[in-house]
């Protein structure tokens, strides 16, 4: 069986049958160092780690809420809406500062068992300061310091990516972060800012030239999720008008060839969350993954992980997926040195 039935077999039915996908790697390959451009914090806190902090925080579940069930999702979801069920818990904490550390030292853990070397982790300051009953300057602050340490303690190049969600009030939390990391001095740790949530969602007139302008001013890199949810006009405004470096997702893409050509000439990034796009429906079961596409246009992509703690999976598993869709090894290995490129980590050796 070549690769490309392998994918349309996987895809139909035992998809993420973890020892299925995870024998299209070789040991060397699955065992090799890894850079992660995509990771949700809240979507990498282990199972384990939820646990107890939610009982150290006597957190109050949803009613009918069951982890063991609704905390995962291993399986292709009926909606992006079911998909997203495990972030009715995981918007309720931390409010602790300890368990904010907790769950940073936790996240890069598992990175680390992943092979991660380097890694963008991205997270919403705002809910945080909410949460931690703060200002959004102090909990940019506790974010920094906690992912230091942890990164520290595991040797791992962390960055933290800002994200704003989609929505009315997404220009007034963009200028509310960057005065959060003016007010800090620009620390280097903040190295990019992202845009993510609804896509059926118009935002605000004036939010492009936001983004355009933390970019000039401050260095800042680009990314939007864009295109998850089949609306290939926001992955043209991600480009055209956010100045965007790389894209989250993009998958509606691979439907505008155009599109497609124009993401290759200005060499930006698609960051392609195998898992994921199959478990969210935004690559419907029936369908091949749009990355043969993108690898076709000779658009540049890096192979992420989304939210590997809701998929208990690993971004060796993405990379496996990946080819179980269709890539090559000499791909994984070529998207390896993309995401070294592509990466608003400096300096990486
Ligand atoms: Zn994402």
């Amino acid at each position: 069986m070549d690769q490309r039935n392998i994918g349309l077999a996987t895809s139909q039915s035992d998809a993420f049958e973890h020892e299925v996908v995870r024998h299209s790697l070789t040991e060397e390959l699955y065992t090799r160092d890894r850079g992660e451009l995509h990771i949700h914090m809240n979507g990498a806190i282990p199972m384990s780690t939820i646990q107890h902090i939610i009982a150290d925080e006597l957190t109050e579940l949803p009613s009918g809420f069951l982890l063991e069930r609704d905390l995962v999702r291993k399986t292709p979801c009926q909606s992006l809406a079911s998909y997203l069920t495990p972030w009715q818990i995981l918007r309720l904490f931390p409010k602790k500062r300890e368990n904010l550390d907790r769950l940073s030292l936790a996240i890069v853990a598992s990175l680390a068992e992943s092979n991660v070397r380097f890694a963008e982790l991205r997270s919403s300051v705002l809910y945080l300061a909410a949460l931690q009953n703060c200002s959004p300057t102090e909990a940019l602050e506790r974010l920094i310091e906690s992912t230091t340490a942890a990164s520290n303690h595991f040797g791992m190049r962390l960055g933290l990516i800002l994200t704003v969600t989609r929505g009315d009030y997404s220009s007034v939390a963009l200028s509310t972060l960057l005065q959060a990391y003016q007010n800090l001095g620009e620390p280097d740790e903040v190295i990019g800012i992202d845009l993510a949530g609804n896509e059926e969602i118009a935002c605000p007139g004036e939010l492009p030239s936001l983004y355009r302008k933390a970019k000039d001013q401050y260095g800042l890199g680009i990314t939007i999720h864009a295109g998850e949810t089949g609306r290939v006009d926001n992955v043209r405004a991600a480009v055209e008008l956010f100045s965007a470096d790389r894209i989250g997702h993009g998958t509606a893409a691979s439907k505008d060839p155009y599109l497609l050509d124009l993401l290759a000439k200005q060499e930006i990034c698609i960051e392609v969350c195998p898992i994921s796009n199959r478990l969210t429906g935004a690559v419907p079961v029936d369908e091949a993954h749009p990355l043969l596409e993108f690898r076709r246009h000779q658009v540049p992509f890096v192979i992420c992980s989304d939210n590997p703690a809701i998929h208990q999976r690993g971004l060796a598993d993405d990379d496996a997926t990946a080819m179980a869709e269709g890539l090559s090894a000499s791909d994984i290995y070529q998207q390896f040195e993309a995401a070294k490129r592509y990466t608003f980590i400096e300096g990486l050796d």
